[in-house]
């Protein structure tokens, strides 16, 4: 079957372009209990940009501190329920951070309109109604999650998405300059997310032309921002990013993610390890599987002076790499378009187990 993918409705690119969102929001303010809820990174409190939100009388802002924990389903519910309590259902929500803000605005818009729990919601199209209107300002480059159509949220049994058409933002505005602050590590981390999903989609069964287009162009940009001469955190560069990760985000959504990514996912459920970071952790041992892409991802580490740090599995028992290679396993669709339809004759949890152990 062919993937029917819901793409973002609108979408403003350019440096300077946040002070776009007073006018864009003007004519939504008349929906609902005419407020807007910002959900905003609490790194930006008390700096230049928190001044320049467009925040209007009745508007709820709250900044959250998303280096405590990723998103989980009982911070969504505690959002919705007490925006819900103080001032009713909110004209919009509006997201301004990294990764983690843009799952939070996604999950809370839905939960404004569907009842209970988001954990009854976790998996694909189990959403009942649109959600409420979503505008999501990307912070930081890389995960692509300000085009996915999943909001990722931790819940008490599972670590999984609310996935459906209407998780995907109403609008984004991709700002490079508000990411001219990130420190070089995350910079480098979630740059190579965006360069890990357009190896691993390129690199599989599922690989199209059109996933194809959009790798190809990513990866070009990626290679000028971390490896090219001209490399580095520029505005110049800045801009390129925010575009290859939006292009990543949608080569994979063509395609899909693989290998690397099944073992991030165990990385990050069993040991709590942040999704960028458990990525390049992985990717470096991956020789077999990426070939030159693990040789050239190396090269733009030394490029920017970037250690990874080497032997951690010697510190994990065979309890925890176990947990891990299962969560790994149970991700059939990475798999299956990394080695194939028959992938379950070339891999087995103990062999998952074994690349946990190069790690
Ligand atoms: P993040 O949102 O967790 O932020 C990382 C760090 O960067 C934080 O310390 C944050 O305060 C800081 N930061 C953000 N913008 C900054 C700026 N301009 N200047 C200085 N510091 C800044 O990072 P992320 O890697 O973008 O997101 C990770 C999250 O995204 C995880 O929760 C993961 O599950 C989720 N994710 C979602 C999708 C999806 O499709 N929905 C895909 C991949 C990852
Ligand atoms: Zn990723």
């Amino acid at each position: 079957m062919h993937k029917n993918f819901k793409n973002i409705d609108k979408v403003v690119f350019g440096r300077g372009s946040f002070d776009e969102m007073d006018s864009i929001l003007a004519e939504k303010r008349v929906e609902n209990n005419q407020f807007f809820l910002f959900v905003v990174d609490h790194y930006f409190k008390g700096k230049s940009l928190e001044n320049r939100i467009p925040l209007k009388n009745e508007d709820m802002i709250l900044f959250i501190d998303v280096d405590v924990m990723e998103p989980t389903t009982e911070q969504i519910d505690t959002i919705r329920d007490s925006v819900l309590n103080s001032k009713g259902l909110p004209s919009g929500v509006v997201g301004i951070g990294g990764g983690s803000i843009m799952d939070i605005a996604k999950a809370v818009s839905l939960m404004f309109t569907n009842e209970g729990s988001s954990t009854k919601y976790q998996g694909l199209n189990l959403i009942k109604k649109p959600g409420i209107y979503h505008l999501g300002v990307p912070t930081i480059s890389g995960t692509g999650a300000e085009c996915s159509m999943t909001a990722v949220l931790t819940g008490p049994e599972k670590k999984l998405g609310l996935k459906c058409d209407w998780t995907v933002f109403n609008q984004v505005i991709l700002d490079p300059d508000l990411t001219e602050t990130v420190p070089l590590d995350w910079w480098f981390y979630t740059g190579m997310d965006t360069y890990i999903h357009c190896i691993e989609s390129e690199t599989g069964i599922l690989n199209n032309a059109f996933s194809h287009a959009y790798a190809e162009q990513a990866l070009k940009l990626c290679r000028d921002i971390y490896v090219n001469e001209g490399s580095g955190q520029t505005p110049e560069n800045n801009e390129k990013l925010m575009v290859a990760s939006l292009m990543g985000g949608l080569s994979l959504t063509y395609s899909e993610v693989g290998a690397c990514h099944a073992l991030s996912y165990g990385l990050s459920k069993i040991l709590k390890m942040r999704h960028c970071f458990a990525n390049c952790i992985a990717f470096q041992h991956l020789d077999d599987f990426y070939g030159e892409s693990v040789s050239e991802f190396k090269k733009m580490l030394s490029h920017h002076n970037v250690e990874l740090p080497q032997g951690l599995s010697r510190n994990w028992t065979d309890e925890q790499i176990t947990e891990m290679a299962l969560v790994a396993y149970n991700l059939p669709h990475m798999w299956n378009h990394a080695l194939g339809s028959d992938w379950k004759e070339k891999l087995t949890v103990d062999s998952i187990k074994e690349l946990y152990k190069r790690l």
